[in-house]
């Protein structure tokens, strides 16, 4: 475990890497979206990282805002429903300090989450606890901000067990937003599929770290 930061183009493969496993995952998004939602969250988030992949097939981008905003845009132009707007939000929101940076280390991944969920949470006006992705992107960006000085593996290898026991805490949630809203308590007992995608996106990212460290 080496990897204190990425180069751009390390990011892109790693983007490319993340858009491989959303791809694979799909049915388990989709298996927690039918039991509280329309079903369709894992085909959603599988076509938008098939736009990202077709997006990065290129080494063509000049710094890691530019990168960031690219994935964004993939997103929210590809999957529509309300993650696509979300999702494509948060790496379009979190661009806004990457903004001509060479390299992605600790501090831009905090930046990366602090700016992304000021960006969610103004776009989709929902607060912790309304048990959407947010559950799992406000305690890591909280705990990212802790790990600055760390080097960019070790901080992502902090991150995840505390995404996965977030994860597991919005079981205890009622839904107050969103197409699980109308479920009211019969929300309780399950996950909510976009802070599964939420918890995916650290945890891929800190996979292709541990298998391709730079
Ligand atoms: P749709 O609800 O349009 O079918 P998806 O199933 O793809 O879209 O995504 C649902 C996920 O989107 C939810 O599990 C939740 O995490 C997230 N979500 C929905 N609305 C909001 C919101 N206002 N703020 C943050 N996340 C949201
Ligand atoms: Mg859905």
């Amino acid at each position: 475990m080496s990897a204190g930061s990425l180069s751009v183009d390390d990011a892109r493969q790693m983007f490319l890497y993340m858009a491989r496993r959303f791809i694979e995952h799909q049915d388990i998004l989709s298996q927690a979206d039918r039991a509280i939602g329309d079903g369709d969250h894992g085909v959603g988030m599988a076509r938008g990282f098939e736009a990202v992949q077709q997006k990065l097939k290129d080494p063509a981008f000049g710094s890691m805002s530019e990168l960031f905003n690219a994935v964004g845009l993939a997103l929210i132009t590809s999957i529509g429903g309300a993650s696509g707007a979300i999702f494509g939000t948060l790496f379009r929101g979190g661009a806004r300090r990457l903004s001509g940076r060479q390299s992605l280390d600790a501090e831009a991944l905090a930046w990366f989450l602090q700016d992304g969920m000021g960006a969610v949470q103004e776009r989709g006006q929902a607060l912790p606890g309304d048990k959407t992705m947010l559950d799992v992107l406000a305690p890591t960006a909280g705990k990212a901000a802790e790990l600055v000085s760390r080097p960019l593996a070790e901080a992502l290898q902090a991150l995840v067990p505390l995404a996965e026991q977030s994860l597991e805490n919005t079981r205890q949630m009622v839904a107050k937003v969103g197409k699980a809203k109308t479920l009211g308590e019969r929300s309780l007992g399950h996950p909510d599929p976009g802070a599964i995608s939420m918890l995916f996106i650290l945890k891929f990212m800190a996979e292709y770290l541990e298998r391709f460290p730079t």
